[in-house]
C-alpha cells in the first residue's frame, strides 16, 4: 500500500482514509479582548470593561490545555501564536506565566517560532523590550495604516506617531516582525496605500501582511457601508505590490503575506498547508489528525465570560466538535493550500488529506483546462491568472 493511501471497508465500501504520519503541530492561543471594537473587525473579541484578570484567564487556558492533552500525546510544538484580539493587553509578566504553563504540559520545540501580536499604542510599545525576554521570537502589529485620516475611518485607537514609533520599536528587539497594513481603504488612493507601504518598509520589518480590506457582515461597516476604491485602482494597488516589493526585498508567498527570505510565517504556514493546531481561548478553533484516519474540529465557547465561568459550573468549555468528512476535507485542504504563490508539492494531499490524489482528479483537470492550475507529479501550483481569480479556482473544488 502507498503511504496515505486510503482503504476501503468491504463490508459498506466506505473510503476509510489512514495516516502514516501525522502532520506538525502548532499551538494558537486567543486572547478574546479589545479596547474597543473597530468598525470593520469579524474577529471574536469583546470590548474590554474592567480589570483584564489575567491569572483567571490563565487558569482556564490551563484547563484546556489539560483537557485536551489525550488527544495530542506526545507531539511536540512546532510553533506558538498569542493572537486576538490584543494579547498585548496583557502585561509582560502574565505572557511569562501563560509560556511557563504552556511549557510545563506541552512539549514545545526549543526552536519554535513563538509569535504574538500586538497593537501599536504607547501603552504596549513600552512593553515590547520584556515581551522579548518572555521567549516570545516574533512581533506581529497591527498598524492597518500610516495615513491619520484612514486610522480614524477605520476606529484604530493609534495614530501615526504611534504606529512608527511600535514598528521601529519592535525591530530594535525582534529578528522576526510582522506588520499588517490594509488596502482598499475607504477613499484610499494608489499613491497612499505605496506611501503606507514605503513608510512600513522603512521600519525594516521581516514580514508583511497586505489584506484587502472587506465588508464583513454584522459589522458597523456592513450596516453603514463606507465607499471603497473600485475594481481599477485595487487592480493598480495589486499590481504595483507586484512590481514595488521584490525590489524592497519581499518575496510573495501567499495571497496576502510577503516576507524577507527565510522569514515566512510558520505558523501561518502550517495552517495553510492543512497541518494541524490546538486551540485554546475563548472562541480558537482546533483542527487534530489521528493515526487512525479521523480529522476532528473543535471550536471553544465564544463568549470569554461563558467560557471562563464554564470552568467554575464544572461545563466542557467546547461548543462544538465534529469529525470532518471526506468530502470537506478535500475542499478544506484545496482552499488552503492554493494561497501559496508557489503551490504545494504533489504529495502533500495525500499526507495531510489520508486521501489518493485520484480524489480530486475531475476538479484538477478542469481547473487545468481553464488555465488555473498547473499540476505536475511534483507540485500543484495556482498560475498567475488562477491567483487573480483565486475564488474561482477554490470553488472547483467544493464539494457536489
Ligand atoms: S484591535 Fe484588532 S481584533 Fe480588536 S477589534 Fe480592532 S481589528 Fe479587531
Amino acid at each position: 500500500m502507498t503511504p496515505g493511501q486510503p482503504v476501503t471497508n468491504n463490508r459498506d465500501n466506505i473510503l476509510t482514509p489512514v495516516f502514516d504520519s501525522l502532520p506538525p503541530l502548532a499551538l494558537y492561543i486567543h486572547i478574546p479582548w479589545c479596547i474597543r471594537k473597530c468598525p470593520y473587525c469579524d474577529f471574536y473579541s469583546n470590548r474590554l470593561t474592567g480589570e483584564l484578570d489575567e491569572d483567571a484567564y490563565i487558569a482556564v487556558l490551563q484547563r484546556d490545555i489539560e483537557l485536551a492533552l489525550p488527544l495530542v500525546w506526545g507531539r511536540r510544538i512546532i510553533s506558538v501564536f498569542i493572537g486576538g484580539g490584543t494579547p498585548s493587553l496583557f502585561s509582560a509578566a502574565g505572557i511569562d506565566r501563560l509560556l511557563k504553563m504552556v511549557r510545563s504540559l506541552l512539549p514545545v520545540l526549543p526552536d519554535a517560532e513563538i509569535s504574538m501580536e500586538a497593537n501599536p499604542g504607547t501603552f504596549e510599545t513600552e512593553k515590547f523590550k520584556e515581551y522579548r525576554e518572555t521567549g516570545i521570537n516574533r512581533l506581529s502589529i497591527g498598524i492597518q495604516s500610516f495615513n491619520p485620516a484612514h486610522l480614524q475611518v477605520l476606529g484604530r485607537i493609534h495614530g501615526r506617531e504611534e504606529a512608527l514609533a511600535a514598528a521601529q520599536t519592535a525591530r530594535m528587539y525582534f529578528d522576526q516582525v510582522n506588520l499588517d497594513l490594509m488596502l482598499g481603504l475607504p477613499g484610499q488612493t494608489l499613491e497612499q496605500f505605496q506611501q503606507d507601504v514605503q513608510t512600513a518598509v522603512s521600519c525594516d520589518p521581516t514580514h508583511l501582511s497586505l489584506y484587502q480590506l472587506t465588508i464583513e457582515p454584522n459589522t458597523p461597516f456592513a450596516a453603514h457601508p463606507p465607499v471603497l476604491p473600485d475594481e481599477d485602482v485595487l487592480d493598480s494597488m495589486q499590481q504595483w505590490m507586484e512590481q514595488a516589493l521584490p525590489g524592497m526585498g519581499f518575496e510573495h508567498y501567499e495571497v496576502s503575506a510577503w516576507a524577507k527570505p527565510g522569514c515566512q510565517c510558520q505558523h501561518n504556514s502550517n495552517y495553510w498547508l492543512y497541518g494541524d493546531y490546538l486551540g485554546i481561548g475563548a472562541a480558537a478553533h482546533s483542527k487534530i489528525t489521528f493515526p487512525d484516519g479521523r480529522i476532528l474540529r473543535r471550536m471553544c465557547v465564544r463568549n470569554p465570560g461563558a467560557y471562563m465561568l464554564g470552568d467554575e459550573a464544572g461545563k466542557t468549555p467546547f461548543e462544538e466538535t465534529f469529525e470532518v468528512s471526506v468530502e470537506d476535507r478535500q475542499f478544506e485542504f484545496m482552499m488552503n493550500a492554493l494561497r501559496f504563490i508557489n503551490g504545494f508539492p504533489t504529495h502533500l494531499f495525500e499526507e495531510r488529506t489520508g486521501l489518493p490524489l485520484a480524489c480530486i482528479s475531475e476538479p484538477l483537470q478542469l481547473a487545468e483546462d481553464k488555465g488555473l492550475l498547473a499540476v505536475s507529479p511534483t507540485t500543484i501550483c495556482p498560475t498567475p491568472l488562477g491567483m487573480r481569480f483565486l475564488n474561482d479556482l477554490q470553488e472547483i473544488f467544493l464539494p457536489d
